[in-house]
Protein backbone atom coordinates (compact mmCIF):
# COMPACT_ATOMS: atom_id res chain seq x y z
CA UNK A 1 0.00 0.00 0.00
CA UNK A 2 2.69 2.62 0.91
CA UNK A 3 4.84 1.74 -2.48
CA UNK A 4 2.23 3.71 -4.39
CA UNK A 5 1.50 6.37 -1.80
CA UNK A 6 5.61 7.67 -0.99
CA UNK A 7 4.29 9.96 1.39
CA UNK A 8 3.35 7.24 3.72
CA UNK A 9 7.37 6.77 3.96
CA UNK A 10 7.97 9.55 5.78
CA UNK A 11 6.35 8.45 9.73
CA UNK A 12 7.67 4.63 9.11
CA UNK A 13 11.29 6.87 8.82
CA UNK A 14 10.43 8.42 11.51
CA UNK A 15 9.29 5.53 13.27
CA UNK A 16 12.88 3.78 12.12
CA UNK A 17 15.11 6.48 13.27
CA UNK A 18 13.72 7.79 16.72
CA UNK A 19 13.21 4.26 17.83
CA UNK A 20 16.80 3.59 17.02
CA UNK A 21 17.71 5.75 19.34
CA UNK A 22 15.01 4.79 22.24
CA UNK A 23 15.41 1.32 21.86
CA UNK A 24 17.33 -0.91 24.93
CA UNK A 25 16.91 -4.27 25.37
CA UNK A 26 16.83 -5.98 28.36
CA UNK A 27 16.92 -9.41 29.46
CA UNK A 28 17.52 -12.39 32.22
CA UNK A 29 16.59 -14.69 35.28
CA UNK A 30 13.51 -16.47 36.05
CA UNK A 31 9.71 -15.79 34.07
CA UNK A 32 6.81 -16.22 36.28
CA UNK A 33 3.93 -17.73 34.30
CA UNK A 34 1.68 -15.34 33.47
CA UNK A 35 -0.98 -14.33 36.64
CA UNK A 36 -2.54 -11.20 37.50
CA UNK A 37 -1.14 -8.14 38.71
CA UNK A 38 -2.46 -7.88 42.25
CA UNK A 39 -1.88 -11.24 44.33
CA UNK A 40 -4.63 -12.45 45.60
CA UNK A 41 -5.99 -15.14 47.84
CA UNK A 42 -7.38 -18.44 46.53
CA UNK A 43 -10.78 -17.56 45.72
CA UNK A 44 -13.66 -20.35 45.17
CA UNK A 45 -14.52 -21.52 42.08
CA UNK A 46 -18.16 -19.44 42.30
CA UNK A 47 -16.28 -16.51 43.50
CA UNK A 48 -14.14 -16.16 39.97
CA UNK A 49 -17.23 -16.97 38.32
CA UNK A 50 -19.69 -13.98 39.70
CA UNK A 51 -15.93 -12.06 39.34
CA UNK A 52 -16.28 -12.59 35.65
CA UNK A 53 -19.94 -12.17 35.52
CA UNK A 54 -19.90 -8.77 37.13
CA UNK A 55 -16.86 -7.59 34.94
CA UNK A 56 -18.87 -8.49 31.87
CA UNK A 57 -21.52 -6.87 33.14
CA UNK A 58 -19.37 -3.37 34.36
CA UNK A 59 -17.82 -3.55 30.91
CA UNK A 60 -21.34 -3.52 29.20
CA UNK A 61 -22.43 -0.14 30.76
CA UNK A 62 -19.08 1.11 30.74
CA UNK A 63 -18.24 5.15 29.03
CA UNK A 64 -14.66 5.83 28.68
CA UNK A 65 -13.34 8.76 30.10
CA UNK A 66 -12.69 12.02 29.10
CA UNK A 67 -10.25 14.45 29.42
CA UNK A 68 -9.79 18.16 28.98
CA UNK A 69 -6.63 19.40 29.81
CA UNK A 70 -3.88 19.42 26.66
CA UNK A 71 -6.58 19.12 23.62
CA UNK A 72 -5.12 21.74 21.47
CA UNK A 73 -1.63 19.50 21.40
CA UNK A 74 -3.89 16.36 20.83
CA UNK A 75 -5.54 17.84 18.47
CA UNK A 76 -2.37 18.77 16.69
CA UNK A 77 -0.90 15.10 16.68
CA UNK A 78 -4.05 14.05 15.23
CA UNK A 79 -3.93 16.36 12.22
CA UNK A 80 -0.08 15.57 11.57
CA UNK A 81 -1.45 12.07 12.01
CA UNK A 82 -3.83 12.73 9.12
CA UNK A 83 -1.37 14.06 7.33
CA UNK A 84 0.54 10.95 7.30
CA UNK A 85 -1.99 9.43 5.55
CA UNK A 86 -4.60 7.71 8.20
CA UNK A 87 -8.37 8.66 7.48
CA UNK A 88 -9.71 6.06 9.71
CA UNK A 89 -12.43 9.03 11.56
CA UNK A 90 -12.79 6.59 14.54
CA UNK A 91 -8.97 5.75 15.21
CA UNK A 92 -8.33 9.38 14.66
CA UNK A 93 -11.28 10.47 17.23
CA UNK A 94 -9.96 8.09 20.06
CA UNK A 95 -6.40 9.83 19.06
CA UNK A 96 -7.63 13.37 19.76
CA UNK A 97 -9.39 12.00 23.21
CA UNK A 98 -6.76 9.68 25.06
CA UNK A 99 -4.53 11.90 27.37
CA UNK A 100 -0.91 10.65 26.30
CA UNK A 101 1.03 13.10 29.05
CA UNK A 102 -0.14 10.90 31.78
CA UNK A 103 1.14 8.02 29.97
CA UNK A 104 4.92 8.73 29.94
CA UNK A 105 7.25 9.95 32.76
CA UNK A 106 6.47 13.60 34.30
CA UNK A 107 10.01 14.85 32.96
CA UNK A 108 8.77 13.78 29.86
CA UNK A 109 5.76 15.09 29.52
CA UNK A 110 6.28 18.32 27.99
CA UNK A 111 6.78 16.21 24.63
CA UNK A 112 4.23 13.78 25.22
CA UNK A 113 2.43 14.86 21.93
CA UNK A 114 5.01 14.95 20.00
CA UNK A 115 4.96 12.29 17.12
CA UNK A 116 7.90 9.87 18.43
CA UNK A 117 8.70 7.55 21.08
CA UNK A 118 9.72 8.16 24.58
CA UNK A 119 11.51 5.75 26.95
CA UNK A 120 9.00 4.72 29.83
CA UNK A 121 11.72 2.67 31.80
CA UNK A 122 13.33 -0.67 32.05
CA UNK A 123 14.20 -0.10 28.43
CA UNK A 124 11.25 0.10 27.04
CA UNK A 125 8.75 3.11 24.89
CA UNK A 126 6.13 4.34 25.01
CA UNK A 127 5.39 3.71 20.94
CA UNK A 128 5.02 6.43 18.56
CA UNK A 129 1.32 7.70 18.39
CA UNK A 130 1.58 7.80 14.60
CA UNK A 131 2.02 4.01 14.94
CA UNK A 132 -0.41 3.13 17.57
CA UNK A 133 -2.65 5.15 15.26
CA UNK A 134 -2.21 2.84 12.31
CA UNK A 135 -2.16 -0.91 14.23
CA UNK A 136 -4.96 0.59 15.67
CA UNK A 137 -6.76 0.84 12.36
CA UNK A 138 -5.57 -2.49 10.78
CA UNK A 139 -7.50 -4.17 13.96
CA UNK A 140 -10.99 -3.22 12.24
CA UNK A 141 -12.19 -3.24 15.73
CA UNK A 142 -15.91 -3.19 16.45
CA UNK A 143 -17.80 -2.17 19.76
CA UNK A 144 -17.66 -5.99 20.41
CA UNK A 145 -14.50 -7.32 19.52
CA UNK A 146 -12.65 -9.32 22.31
CA UNK A 147 -8.80 -7.80 21.69
CA UNK A 148 -5.14 -9.41 23.20
CA UNK A 149 -2.52 -6.88 23.50
CA UNK A 150 1.03 -8.06 23.90
CA UNK A 151 3.46 -5.56 26.01
CA UNK A 152 1.40 -3.24 27.34
CA UNK A 153 4.20 -1.19 28.30
CA UNK A 154 2.66 2.50 29.56
CA UNK A 155 -1.08 0.97 28.97
CA UNK A 156 -1.58 3.68 26.55
CA UNK A 157 -2.31 1.55 23.74
CA UNK A 158 -4.86 -0.20 25.62
CA UNK A 159 -6.54 2.53 27.05
CA UNK A 160 -6.69 3.86 22.97
CA UNK A 161 -8.05 0.28 22.57
CA UNK A 162 -10.41 0.66 25.34
CA UNK A 163 -12.17 3.73 23.38
CA UNK A 164 -13.19 1.46 20.68
CA UNK A 165 -14.07 -1.52 23.10
CA UNK A 166 -14.43 -2.45 26.53
CA UNK A 167 -12.65 -5.77 26.04
CA UNK A 168 -9.14 -5.20 26.42
CA UNK A 169 -6.40 -7.91 27.52
CA UNK A 170 -3.25 -6.77 28.22
CA UNK A 171 0.15 -8.87 28.98
CA UNK A 172 3.46 -7.29 30.40
CA UNK A 173 6.75 -9.08 31.10
CA UNK A 174 8.29 -6.36 33.71
CA UNK A 175 6.67 -6.07 36.88
CA UNK A 176 7.11 -2.62 37.77
CA UNK A 177 5.52 -1.56 34.10
CA UNK A 178 2.38 -4.38 34.67
CA UNK A 179 2.13 -2.98 38.32
CA UNK A 180 2.29 0.75 37.18
CA UNK A 181 0.33 0.30 34.14
CA UNK A 182 -3.10 -1.93 35.86
CA UNK A 183 -2.85 1.74 38.98
CA UNK A 184 -2.90 4.24 35.89
CA UNK A 185 -6.04 2.70 33.62
CA UNK A 186 -7.38 2.25 36.96
CA UNK A 187 -6.68 5.56 37.75
CA UNK A 188 -7.55 7.13 34.09
CA UNK A 189 -11.36 5.16 34.67
CA UNK A 190 -9.91 2.88 32.10
CA UNK A 191 -11.16 0.08 34.91
CA UNK A 192 -12.04 -2.19 31.88
CA UNK A 193 -8.99 -2.75 30.71
CA UNK A 194 -8.15 -6.55 32.09
CA UNK A 195 -3.79 -6.91 32.98
CA UNK A 196 -1.75 -9.56 33.49
CA UNK A 197 1.80 -9.58 34.25
CA UNK A 198 3.42 -12.46 32.54
CA UNK A 199 5.01 -13.43 28.85
CA UNK A 200 2.78 -12.62 26.09
CA UNK A 201 4.55 -15.23 23.76
CA UNK A 202 1.97 -17.58 25.43
CA UNK A 203 -1.03 -15.57 24.81
CA UNK A 204 -4.04 -15.46 27.29
CA UNK A 205 -5.29 -19.07 26.82
CA UNK A 206 -8.30 -18.40 29.29
CA UNK A 207 -9.79 -15.02 27.49
CA UNK A 208 -9.23 -16.46 23.98
CA UNK A 209 -10.01 -16.60 21.34
CA UNK A 210 -9.82 -13.10 20.33
CA UNK A 211 -11.21 -11.07 17.24
CA UNK A 212 -8.05 -9.01 17.38
CA UNK A 213 -4.32 -9.42 18.81
CA UNK A 214 -1.92 -6.50 18.66
CA UNK A 215 1.89 -7.23 19.23
CA UNK A 216 3.94 -3.97 20.76
CA UNK A 217 7.44 -5.62 20.55
CA UNK A 218 8.96 -7.76 17.99
CA UNK A 219 9.34 -11.17 17.66
CA UNK A 220 11.70 -13.37 15.03
CA UNK A 221 8.88 -15.09 14.07
CA UNK A 222 4.99 -14.55 15.04
CA UNK A 223 4.46 -16.67 18.49
CA UNK A 224 1.98 -20.00 17.51
CA UNK A 225 0.21 -19.80 20.33
CA UNK A 226 -1.43 -16.45 19.45
CA UNK A 227 -2.52 -17.38 15.63
CA UNK A 228 -4.02 -20.43 17.65
CA UNK A 229 -5.81 -17.82 19.58
CA UNK A 230 -7.19 -16.08 17.13
CA UNK A 231 -10.41 -16.20 16.20
CA UNK A 232 -11.57 -17.22 12.44
CA UNK A 233 -11.88 -13.85 10.89
CA UNK A 234 -9.45 -11.98 13.08
CA UNK A 235 -6.96 -9.54 12.74
CA UNK A 236 -3.20 -9.55 14.21
CA UNK A 237 -0.66 -6.97 13.98
CA UNK A 238 2.33 -7.93 15.14
CA UNK A 239 6.02 -6.50 13.91
CA UNK A 240 8.18 -9.49 12.67
CA UNK A 241 12.10 -9.10 12.49
CA UNK A 242 15.62 -8.72 14.43
CA UNK A 243 15.73 -6.61 17.39
CA UNK A 244 17.63 -3.59 15.67
CA UNK A 245 17.57 -4.53 12.29
CA UNK A 246 14.77 -4.32 9.47
CA UNK A 247 11.56 -5.44 11.07
CA UNK A 248 8.11 -5.37 9.19
CA UNK A 249 4.94 -4.65 10.81
CA UNK A 250 2.83 -7.53 9.52
CA UNK A 251 -0.98 -8.00 9.29
CA UNK A 252 -2.15 -11.37 9.67
CA UNK A 253 -5.77 -12.67 8.91
CA UNK A 254 -7.31 -16.10 9.58
CA UNK A 255 -10.13 -16.72 7.77
CA UNK A 256 -13.26 -18.51 8.28
CA UNK A 257 -11.54 -21.63 7.25
CA UNK A 258 -9.26 -21.21 10.21
CA UNK A 259 -6.07 -20.29 6.51
CA UNK A 260 -3.46 -17.66 8.02
CA UNK A 261 -2.69 -15.40 5.59
CA UNK A 262 0.50 -12.49 6.29
CA UNK A 263 0.91 -9.44 4.83
CA UNK A 264 3.59 -6.62 5.40
CA UNK A 265 2.21 -3.48 5.79
CA UNK A 266 5.76 -0.99 6.75
CA UNK A 267 9.27 -0.97 8.23
CA UNK A 268 9.02 -0.31 11.55
CA UNK A 269 10.83 -0.49 14.69
CA UNK A 270 9.98 -2.04 18.13
CA UNK A 271 11.77 -3.65 21.36
CA UNK A 272 12.14 -6.73 21.24
CA UNK A 273 9.65 -9.28 22.77
CA UNK A 274 11.22 -10.89 26.03
CA UNK A 275 11.05 -14.58 27.03
CA UNK A 276 11.66 -13.37 30.87
CA UNK A 277 11.26 -10.16 33.14
CA UNK A 278 14.48 -8.56 33.76
CA UNK A 279 13.75 -7.08 36.84
CA UNK A 280 12.74 -10.57 38.52
CA UNK A 281 14.63 -11.80 41.15
N1 LIG B 1 2.11 -0.74 24.07
C1 LIG B 1 3.02 0.01 24.93
C2 LIG B 1 4.40 0.12 24.36
C3 LIG B 1 5.10 -1.11 24.60
S1 LIG B 1 6.82 -1.26 24.32
C4 LIG B 1 2.48 1.37 25.26
O1 LIG B 1 1.44 1.76 24.72
O2 LIG B 1 3.09 2.04 26.09
C5 LIG B 1 6.85 -3.03 24.37
C6 LIG B 1 6.52 -3.65 25.68
O3 LIG B 1 6.51 -5.04 25.51
C7 LIG B 1 7.54 -3.36 26.78
O4 LIG B 1 6.90 -2.79 27.88
C8 LIG B 1 8.10 -4.73 27.10
O5 LIG B 1 8.45 -4.90 28.46
C9 LIG B 1 6.95 -5.63 26.70
N2 LIG B 1 7.30 -7.02 26.42
C10 LIG B 1 8.43 -7.51 25.88
N3 LIG B 1 8.36 -8.85 25.78
C11 LIG B 1 7.15 -9.22 26.26
C12 LIG B 1 6.49 -10.47 26.43
N4 LIG B 1 7.05 -11.63 26.08
N5 LIG B 1 5.24 -10.47 26.96
C13 LIG B 1 4.64 -9.31 27.34
N6 LIG B 1 5.24 -8.10 27.22
C14 LIG B 1 6.47 -8.05 26.67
Amino acid sequence: MWSRRSWLRAPAAIAWVVLALAVAAGCSTAAESAKPVAAQPAKSAEAVRQEAADRAEARRHWVPPRFISRQAERNAMVRLIERYGLTDKTVLGVMAAVPRHEFVPDRLSASAYADTPLPIGHGQTISQPYIVAEMTAQLRLRSDSKVLEIGTGSGYQAAVLAHITPHVYTIEIVKPLAEAAEQRLRRLGYDVVEVRYGDGYNGWPEAAPFDAIIGTCVAGKVPPPLIEQLKAGGRMVIPIGEENAIQRLMLIEKDAAGKVRKQSLMPVRFVPLLRKDPTAK
